[in-house]
């Protein structure tokens, strides 16, 4: 067995290098889709209640927009391929290509085989905070979401308004399908408006009371036809306990907006790996 190396301080120091540099994807075409969006009407509006989920669907070329009203709150949202539930948002590969943070300009991509974007984020109003002294951000794809199973796991507790629940609950109902089976359809999160990270010294994954304010907003641009489902988290801000009716929670209001997409624009391809997989 190697014991530490005599050079471990040598090849601790090896120079980082980003795995996925960005800068040969596609233009996100955030100002052209903004600019689309000012001859948009809105087509349909939903008001998320506390420690519930709703689904919605936006057309490709539409936009939705999650927006901060009553006080702070968090969404947990999930994203599938309106036409096809087994192409779902890819949390991981979007952090991997954009960060552990998303916001103005990045893309939520879709599993594989499809991998392509699902949607652009074209406007977020908490752009400001950055990344803090603690190592925390905002809109992270990095949690998974609350869920009854973890909540058993560590404590024995049984809760039933987790996001993972909510999620569940409000996909059987939009699909008419039985909670089981729409239960495996539930993936991993776009934490909006919470904040999150890695503490420094561990590496354990934390969260903290969310800065945002109503009348903050998240607005994405639908590269795809999309169902999607947001959850008003239990945890409220996140700044203390979740899985639990403990935090304060608030209703998070969804948009959606239709018009004339920006000329040029086209809904994407998925990938255009042939599959053969070397065989
Ligand atoms: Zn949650």
């Amino acid at each position: 067995m190697n014991s530490t190396p005599s050079d471990a301080d040598r090849r601790r120091s090896a120079k980082p290098v980003v795995v996925y540099p960005p800068e040969t994807l596609p233009d996100a075409g955030v100002a052209a889709k903004l600019a689309a969006l000012s001859g948009y009407a809105k087509t349909g509006e939903m008001l998320v209640p506390p420690r519930e989920a709703r689904c919605f669907r936006v057309p490709a070329g539409g936009v939705f927009r999650i927006v901060s009203v009553e006080g702070p709150q968090v969404g947990d949202l999930n994203l599938w391929n309106a036409g096809a539930l087994s192409e779902r948002l890819f949390s991981g590969k979007t952090r991997a290509l954009h960060g552990t943070h998303v916001t103005t300009g990045d893309r939520l991509w879709s599993v594989l085989p499809y991998l392509r974007p699902m949607a652009t984020l074209i406007e977020d109003t908490l752009g400001w905070y950055g990344i803090d002294a603690d190592g925390g951000g905002v809109h992270d794809v990095i949690g998974t979401r609350c869920d009854p199973y973890t909540g058993q796991l560590l404590s024995g507790t049984t809760y039933h308004r987790c996001c993972h629940s909510n999620l569940t609950r409000a996909l059987a109902d939009e699909l008419g399908m039985a909670l089981n089976d729409a239960e495996r359809h539930v993936h991993d999160v776009l934490n909006v408006f919470m904040c999150t990270g890695f503490t420094r010294d561990t590496g354990q994954y934390f969260m903290k009371a969310s800065p945002v304010r109503p009348g903050d907003r998240l607005t994405l641009f639908a590269e795809i036809d999309l169902l999607g489902a947001l959850s008003a988290c239990p945890g409220g801000d996140c700044g203390g306990e979740h899985s639990s009716d403990v935090a304060a929670c608030h209703p998070l209001l969804v948009e959606v907006f239709e018009g004339d997409p920006p000329e040029g624009w086209a809904s994407p391809e998925v990938s255009g790996y042939d599959r053969s997989h070397g065989r």
